[in-house]
């Protein structure tokens, strides 16, 4: 068993995604307490490898291991599980981390299943006891916090975005090893096209900033009040079930128990009262910014800041005032 860390990376065009260098930061903090070496496994087709080295050493990894194959440039689980579970197998890591995304939802519990190995999803804390990893994550839609203990090594947990920081740490660039990759299944569903739902705007999934709408808008033709307030704080727009409901927003914006859970630094919630399956889609934001008109809504037992007042004419006059200072 080597004593290793081994970080799942996501990358877009060799660029690493954020969700990477967060899955760095709790990989570095892990291995700090234990002297385990911070590897990255990187896969795709035809990558710049050196740049990926260059960036993940930049925050932390020591050791990049480049699994390349034209089957894993198309995104599909089956070849990213398989390829993944031959690397495991030969470096035999102690912890692998993959991000509570689409990639890892699909590959996280199929790698778990090949190697008989735990696996917790959704992690919003690790930490070491006593010598060993535990692993809290939200259950009963984020009611409550659940701390569990995987036993047996390889330990899989996937991490909520934006739960850690990503910053830099300004090391070296990791050594790259290509890894030899014994062929591979194909996947079972092709991947046909991605568009940008949100346009422009960063991506409601791993945005840092997110202003939510709800059906206190009253009408779909209100919400380019929110969209104002949203592009003048470089925020993804987000909604409720009922607005999705009433075919005002679509579903990709939903937040919430039957939408998508996220974790942003600012959560800014505008007429919406704060139900308990939207909560467990945003209470863990870093700052919660409510405004209602209602001063009993359930959204302020969750707020950091509220603002008791008619939507219609606060948010026209905090997007004029922050267009004045940013
Ligand atoms: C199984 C299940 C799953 C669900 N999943 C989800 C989910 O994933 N996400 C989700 O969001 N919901 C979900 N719901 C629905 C949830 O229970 C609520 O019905 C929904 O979140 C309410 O949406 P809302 O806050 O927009 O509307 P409302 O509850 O109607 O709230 C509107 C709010 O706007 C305020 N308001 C009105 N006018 C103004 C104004 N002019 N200025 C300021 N404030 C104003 C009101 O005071 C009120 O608080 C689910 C429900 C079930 C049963």
């Amino acid at each position: 068993m080597a004593d290793m860390i081994l970080v799942v990376a996501e990358h877009e065009g060799g660029s690493p995604r954020k969700i990477t260098y967060e899955l760095l930061n709790a990989a570095r903090d892990l291995a700090a307490t234990w002297d385990y070496e911070v590897a990255v496994a990187v896969m795709g087709d035809a990558m710049d490898e050196e740049a990926l080295a260059a960036s993940l050493g930049a925050h932390g990894a020591e050791i990049v291991f480049a699994l390349s194959d034209e089957a894993l440039a198309a995104q599909a689980v089956e070849p990213a599980t398989a390829a993944l579970q031959q690397l495991i197998e030969a470096e035999e890591p102690e912890i692998v981390l993959l991000g509570q995304t689409a990639l890892g939802r699909g590959v996280a519990p199929r790698l778990a299943a090949a190697l008989g190995a735990g696996l917790v999803t959704d992690a919003t804390g690790l930490q070491v006891e006593e010598g060993e990893l535990l692993v809290t994550h939200p259950i009963y839609s984020g009611q409550a916090i659940a701390t569990l203990k995987i036993v047996g090594a390889p330990a899989l947990v996937t991490l909520r975005p934006n739960t850690w920081r990503g910053e830099a740490i300004g090391g070296d660039a990791a050594d790259v090893e290509a890894f030899d990759l014994d062929e591979l299944p194909e996947g079972r569903a092709e991947l046909l096209s991605v568009e940008s739902a949100g346009g422009d705007r960063p991506d409601l999934s791993d945005a840092a900033r997110v202003v939510s709408g709800g059906r206190g808008f009253g009408g779909p033709d209100n919400f380019h009040l929110l969209e104002a307030l949203a592009d003048t704080l470089d925020a993804a727009v987000g909604t409720t079930r009922a607005v999705v409901d009433a075919d005002w927003r679509p579903y990709d914006e939903q937040v919430g128990q039957t939408g998508k859970t996220i974790s942003p630094q600012l959560y800014v919630a505008i007429g919406l009262s704060g139900a308990i399956q939207h909560l467990s889609g945003m209470r863990t934001s870093k700052t919660i910014v409510a405004i209602n008109k209602d001063a009993d809504a359930p959204i302020f037992r969750v707020a950091d800041y509220g603002i008791v007042a008619d939507l219609f004419e606060v948010v026209p006059l905090l997007t004029e005032e922050l267009q004045k200072v940013r």
